[in-house]
C-alpha cells in the first residue's frame, strides 16, 4: 500500500473491522508478550493498538518489529479487527479494535528520549506520567517532542478551533481581516518597544508593534469600517509569570458604532469561543463601573466567582472612642471590611491575629487589620471592648452578621491602601477557604475608567492611551483637579479576576484630541514629532470609531483551563523570556553588528565583542577604559562577583542604613590583599591607550565618591 492511502489511527471504528489499512505515526508504547508484540501507534488523530503476531505476521516483519523503540516513526499495513472480549482498552478511543500487522516500514529511528512522551494511563491504566514531572525548560528545549503528547496536541488543535470560530463569526458580521505592519515605528502604549536595526538605513530602527492601535484607527479613516486581525504583538516588559514578550491579540475596530455595539459583538463572540471548550457563558454580561469595582472588590479586575464584597463602615466610627480608628478618620481616612460568612471554625482567633493581622495583611500593604468573630449573638475580638454598643450593633446590621461569621476590616488614611490590601485579603481568603466554585466563569465589563492618572510630578498621564475618548468634552486642560475627575469611554472585559482585553471609543474630533494632548503636557512640536502622521489623517473626515483587543493566549488558556499560557502556545518563551529551544535571545557576531552599523552607536567608540563568554569582562573593560589581559580574566570575574554580592547586600539594606559618602583623596589603589604589580599590557602603553588622561604612568580618573 502507498502512503497516499494512509488512514488516521484515531478515526478507525469497529465498523472498519476486516478492512486492510495503512497507518503511519510514532511508536507510543510497546509490550512484548513472548513473541506476540503489541504496539500503541500514535498519530495526530489518536492512538491504536497494532499487533505483530508470529502466527500471521511474516517472520521478517516480526524480526524488524522487535527492534522498534519509543518514538520510532513507522508505517504499518494490516487488517483491522475487533479485539477479543475482555481485552478492550477503555483508556483509548479505539480501544475496541486493533490492527493485525502484515507490513512494516521504519520511516526513521529515534534516540533515547529526554523525557517520556507516552501517557502510561493509556496503556495499562497506571497513573499518568503527565508533563508535571518534567522540568518546563526541558519540555521547551525539546518542544517538538512535547508537542507529540496528546495533551499538547489537543491544546493546539483547540486553539486553532477557537481562532477559526473568531474568523467565521467576525466574517459573518462583516469584519475584514487586514494585516498591519510588523516593522513599524514606536506606538504610544506605555510599555517598552523591541527595536529592529535597519541595515539599509544605518543607525535607524523599526519598532515591533506593541499593538496595531494606530494602524487600525487609520484603517477606519481609510473607510474599512469593520476590521479585525489576530495580530502578533511585542512588549519588552519586565518578566511576570503569565506574560510573554510576544503574544497574540484579537484586534478589532469598527466605525459608526458605540459601546453597545461592541459589548454585543464581543459578548456573542466570547459565548462562541468558550463554547468550543464546552463552557456556557450567559449573556448579557454584567457591567460594573471602575469606581464600583474598586469600592466593592478593591480591584479593577474583579473576580465575581464568589461574594466577599466590601462594606464601607467609615461612617459607623465617626464618633468612635477607639484611638486608632479615630486618628485615621481625623486624617479623612476610610474603613472598609468584609464578612466571611460561617467560617469562624476555620478562622480561629489565633489564625486571625497571628497570621492575618500580623503577617498577611501587612504583606499586602495594610498597617493593621481588625477582626471580629460572631459567637453566641456577640461580636468577639481582642479589641472589642474599645467599641461602643451602638457601633457593634451598627456593624452587625451593615455586615448582616450571623453566628459563625468573621468580619475583617482595614482602616487607613489612603483609599488606595484600604482597597488594595482588602482586595488582596479577599482573594487570599477565597483561595484558602475554597470559596471559588470550580468550573465557574464570571465575565464582567468594567467601564468608566479614569481618563487620566496623576503623576508624581503633579501632572497627568493617560490611563489607557491618548486617543481614548473622555466622557465629557467641556474640560479645562490646565485644571489638573478637574482632569482627574474625567472618566473615559474605555471598557475592559474581565473574567474570573483576569483581564481578557479592553478597548475604547476613540477621539475622532481634532480639537478634542488637541486638548487631550495639552492636558498631557505635550507641546505642539512634540505631538507633531510623535504622532504627526497619525493626526494628519484626522484632517480628512475621520469617522467616529472604537474597538478593543482581546489577549488570545490568555483567553485560550482560560477556556482550556491550563495552568499557564505557555501550554497553549506552540513555541513559547520561558519565565525568563528566553527560548530554551533556539537559545534566543543570543549574542550575535561582531560582523553582524558592524554590518548593521551598531558598533559605533552614539559615538562611544567600539563596543565590546558580543560572544557570550567575553561579554561581561569586555564590557567592564570597555566602560572603564582599562585593558584586561587574558590571565587577568579569572581575577576580574571573581572581583565582579564580589561586587555584585556587595551591591545585592547594599540593595537589601537600602533604607535601613544611612549612606556614608565622602570624596576620596587621589591615590593609587590596589585591592586589599593583592600586591601591586604591573599588568603585562602596560608594556608598550597598551594598558593606558584609551585612557582619557595619564599621569606618571597611571590612569588618571576623576575624584570618586566612596
Ligand atoms: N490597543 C489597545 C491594547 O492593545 C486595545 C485597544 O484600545 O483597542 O491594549
Amino acid at each position: 500500500m502507498s502512503l497516499s492511502e494512509r488512514v488516521f489511527c484515531g478515526e478507525l471504528t469497529p465498523d472498519d473491522a476486516g478492512r486492510r489499512v495503512l497507518l503511519a505515526g510514532w511508536v507510543d508504547a510497546f509490550r512484548d508478550h513472548g513473541g506476540l508484540l503489541f504496539i500503541h501507534l500514535r498519530d495526530r488523530s489518536g492512538i491504536i493498538q497494532v499487533v505483530f503476531n508470529p502466527d500471521v505476521t511474516p517472520a521478517d516483519v516480526c524480526r524488524q518489529a522487535a527492534s522498534l523503540r519509543a518514538e520510532y516513526c513507522i508505517a504499518v499495513g494490516g487488517e483491522v479487527r475487533q479485539r477479543l472480549a475482555g481485552t478492550e482498552n477503555p483508556n483509548i478511543g479505539t480501544g475496541g479494535i486493533e490492527v493485525l500487522v502484515a507490513e512494516l516500514t521504519v520511516l526513521s529511528t529515534a534516540d533515547p528520549l529526554p523525557f517520556a512522551i507516552s501517557d502510561k494511563a493509556m496503556t495499562a491504566g497506571a497513573p499518568s506520567s503527565g508533563a508535571d514531572s518534567v522540568a518546563e525548560d526541558l519540555r521547551l528545549q525539546y518542544r517538538y517532542l512535547d508537542l507529540r503528547r496528546p495533551a499538547m496536541r489537543d491544546n493546539l488543535v483547540a486553539r486553532h478551533r477557537i481562532f477559526q470560530c473568531v474568523r467565521q463569526f467576525l466574517d459573518s458580521r462583516g469584519f475584514v481581516e487586514v494585516e498591519t505592519p510588523v516593522l513599524t515605528a514606536s506606538t504610544p502604549e506605555g510599555a517598552r518597544d523591541y527595536l529592529v536595526p535597519s541595515r539599509v538605513h544605518q543607525q535607524s530602527f523599526y519598532a515591533l508593534p506593541q499593538s496595531p492601535q494606530l494602524f487600525k484607527q487609520l484603517l477606519m479613516i481609510g473607510g474599512m469600517e469593520r476590521y479585525f486581525q489576530l495580530a502578533r504583538c511585542f512588549r519588552d516588559e519586565d518578566l511576570r509569570p503569565n506574560r510573554q514578550p510576544e503574544f497574540t491579540q484579537l484586534d478589532i475596530e469598527a466605525s459608526f458604532i458605540d459601546e453597545e455595539f461592541l459589548y454585543e459583538l464581543v459578548e456573542e463572540l466570547a459565548v462562541r469561543m468558550f463554547a468550543v471548550g464546552g463552557i456556557t457563558l450567559s449573556r448579557p454580561f454584567p457591567r460594573m463601573t471602575w469606581a464600583e469595582a474598586m469600592d466593592t472588590t478593591g480591584s479593577d479586575r474583579p473576580d465575581l466567582r464568589f461574594g466577599l464584597r466590601f462594606v464601607d463602615v467609615t461612617e459607623v466610627f465617626s464618633q468612635t472612642g477607639y484611638a486608632i480608628f479615630r486618628q485615621i478618620l481625623q486624617r479623612r481616612g476610610f474603613i472598609k471590611g468584609l464578612n466571611i460568612k460561617g467560617q469562624s471554625e476555620r478562622l480561629s482567633k489565633n489564625v486571625l491575629q497571628n497570621e492575618y493581622a500580623r503577617e498577611i495583611a501587612p504583606s499586602f500593604g495594610a498597617k493593621g487589620m481588625t477582626w471580629m468573630r460572631a459567637e453566641h449573638g456577640q461580636l468577639e475580638s481582642n479589641i472589642v471592648q474599645f467599641f461602643s454598643h451602638g457601633e457593634l450593633e451598627e456593624l452587625r446590621r451593615r455586615f448582616d452578621v450571623a453566628d459563625g461569621d468573621v468580619l475583617i476590616m482595614v482602616a487607613d488614611p489612603s483609599y488606595a491602601t484600604v482597597t488594595s490590601a482588602l482586595g488582596q485579603l479577599r482573594l487570599h481568603l477565597a483561595n484558602r477557604l475554597n470559596l471559588i466554585p470550580p468550573g465557574s466563569f464570571c465575565p464582567v465589563w468594567v467601564t468608566e475608567f479614569p481618563l487620566f492618572e496623576a503623576t508624581e510630578e503633579g501632572s497627568v498621564t493617560s490611563s489607557h492611551h491618548p486617543f481614548t475618548a473622555p466622557d465629557r468634552t467641556d474640560f479645562d486642560p490646565r485644571n489638573i483637579e478637574e482632569l482627574l475627575t474625567l472618566r473615559s469611554r474605555a471598557y475592559d472585559l474581565v473574567m474570573n479576576g483576569e483581564e481578557l482585553g479592553g478597548g475604547s471609543i476613540r477621539i475622532s474630533d481634532r480639537e478634542l484630541q488637541r486638548r487631550v494632548f495639552a492636558a498631557l503636557g505635550l507641546g505642539e512640536e512634540e505631538v507633531r514629532e510623535r504622532f504627526g502622521f497619525f493626526l494628519r489623517a484626522f484632517d480628512f473626515g475621520a469617522p467616529p470609531h472604537g474597538g478593543l483587543a482581546l489577549g488570545m493566549d490568555r483567553t485560550v488558556s482560560m477556556i482550556l483551563q491550563t495552568p499557564s499560557i505557555r501550554e497553549v502556545i506552540a513555541f513559547p518563551k520561558n519565565r525568563s523570556a528566553a527560548c530554551p529551544l533556539t537559545g534566543a535571545p543570543s549574542a550575535v557576531k561582531r560582523e553582524q553588528l558592524a554590518e548593521l552599523g551598531l558598533l559605533n552607536l552614539g559615538g562611544h567608540g567600539v563596543l565590546p565583542g558580543t560572544a557570550e563568554k567575553e561579554n561581561r569582562i569586555d564590557r567592564v573593560s570597555w566602560v572603564s577604559r582599562v585593558g584586561v589581559a587574558p590571565e587577568e580574566r579569572a581575577m576580574m570575574e571573581e572581583a565582579l562577583m564580589e561586587a555584585e554580592e556587595l551591591a545585592a547586600l547594599a540593595a537589601e539594606n537600602a533604607g535601613e542604613e544611612e549612606p556614608a559618602y565622602g570624596v576620596a583623596p587621589v591615590a593609587n589603589r590596589t585591592r586589599p590583599g593583592t600586591e601591586e604589580k604591573r599588568s603585562p599590557l602596560s608594556e608598550g602603553g597598551r594598558l593606558l591607550k584609551s585612557a582619557p588622561a595619564v599621569k606618571g604612568g597611571y590612569f588618571k580618573v576623576a575624584n570618586i565618591l566612596e
